[in-house]
């Protein structure tokens, strides 16, 4: 998640929400955002205050860059994809992404829930398999 403060995480502490980077790049939401990484960083505190350790909070990150990093890393493809027109054109042009970039996009989770969008879903799917191959996009 770029544009946050890093670490995330230290000793005795814990950054959530739009400090952690925790902002829907497909919308710049992030209320879900922040109550969900603050409910994650209670959660983690609470156990490193009943078992008097600070390692469960070491388990932020990981967590995380689990819920969040290839849905954020999705979005943050897509975002630079509908900044230059000429690629985007490309992509639409065709069959590949015919069925309408907008209309599915539309449609895409606002948070990262599992509900099924049919062709909106399909569209996701293919751009997170790209979104593994390659590295993370350099900020526009
Ligand atoms: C115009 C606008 C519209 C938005 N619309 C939406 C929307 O429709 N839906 C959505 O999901 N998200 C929306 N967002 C984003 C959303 O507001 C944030 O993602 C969300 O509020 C992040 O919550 P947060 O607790 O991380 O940070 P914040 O809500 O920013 O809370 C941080 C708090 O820390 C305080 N603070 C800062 N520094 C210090 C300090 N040194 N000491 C003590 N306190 C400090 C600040 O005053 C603030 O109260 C919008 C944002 C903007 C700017």
């Amino acid at each position: 998640m770029g544009g946050s403060i890093n670490p995330k995480v230290g000793p005795n502490w814990v950054i959530v929400g739009d400090a952690a980077g925790s902002i829907n790049p497909f919308n710049g939401e992030g209320i879900d955002y922040a109550y969900e990484t603050g409910r994650l960083a209670a959660s983690l505190v609470a156990e490193a205050v009943a078992t008097s350790s600070p390692w469960p909070l070491q388990r932020y990150p990981e967590i995380l860059e689990d819920t969040y990093g290839l849905y954020f890393k999705v979005a943050r493809l897509f975002a630079q994809v509908i900044g230059r027109p000429a690629l985007m054109r490309e992509l639409t042009r065709g069959h590949a992404f015919a069925p309408s970039w907008s209309g599915c996009c539309g449609s895409w989770p606002t948070s990262c829930g599992t509900t099924s969008w049919g062709a909106a879903e399909a569209v996701y799917r293919s751009a997170a398999t790209l979104a593994r191959m390659i590295p993370e996009p350099k900020a526009a």
